[in-house]
């Protein structure tokens, strides 16, 4: 299948309400332009250079999704054209969106990435200290993030009962937190090409599929 008939297809099978990131990291610009005609807007990139490479001759109404581990000295960089951020993993890069974003007098959307799954490699908060810091002084005082829900990853299994076992605790991570952010915190971003039926089973709004839809990634 094409580029266009893989987001359709997808699309078709979402319900209502779930949206589709267009993961087009390491696929060059005219495999996105295909994504683009065929009405797909919201693109995840993990670099912020290629990102920025990208954004510069991509249409402007592109939402673009860092979905990346993200380094402090490259906030900068993409906070002229990036819609949200969804791989926040610590309070220190947290403060430095935020920095930026009051530069430059806007507001960014954030997810906060959270670790569940059994790999340790795989980075993001730990559910505790996520919880601590979303109490934190420290967090209350930033003004220029929104905090929009949280973001995170399955085993790296074939075992779809370890899958969705992430994906509900995932799922029961949002619930959790809810409470303490309020009615902006509505987005549950999981499920990637090999899991995200099972990921809208549990309540994900958003997945993020790359090699679905674009092919094969050569790095
Ligand atoms: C690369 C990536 C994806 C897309 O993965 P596919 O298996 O190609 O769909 C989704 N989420 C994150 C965080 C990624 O890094």
């Amino acid at each position: 299948m094409s580029v266009a008939q893989q987001i359709e297809s997808i699309k078709n099978s979402l319900p209502q309400g779930v949206e589709l990131v267009a993961v087009s990291k390491y696929h060059p610009v005219e495999a996105l332009r295909e994504a683009y005609d065929a009405g797909q807007r919201l693109f995840g990139e993990n670099r912020p250079q290629e990102m920025t490479a990208k954004a510069a001759v991509m249409p402007d109404d592109v939402r673009w999704m860092m979905i990346g581990h993200l380094q402090t000295n490259k906030v900068r960089m993409i906070m002229p054209y990036v819609a949200m951020i969804q791989s926040v993993d610590s309070a220190r890069l947290t403060s430095c969106i935020d920095t930026e974003a009051a530069r430059v007098g806007r507001t960014v959307d954030i997810l906060m990435e959270v670790h569940v799954a059994a790999e340790q490699t795989k980075s993001g908060w730990d559910e505790q200290a996520l919880v601590d810091y979303l109490q934190s002084d420290e967090f209350a005082a930033l003004r220029n993030i929104r905090v929009r829900g949280i973001m995170g990853m399955a085993t790296n299994t074939d075992n779809e009962a370890v899958i969705r076992a992430d994906f509900e605790h995932l799922a029961a991570i949002r619930r959790r937190l809810a409470p303490l952010l309020g009615e902006q915190f509505d987005t549950l971003s999981m499920g990637m090409s090999d899991d995200w039926q099972l990921a809208v089973e549990c309540g994900s709004t958003i997945i993020r599929v790359g090699s679905t839809i674009f092919g094969e990634r050569e790095y």
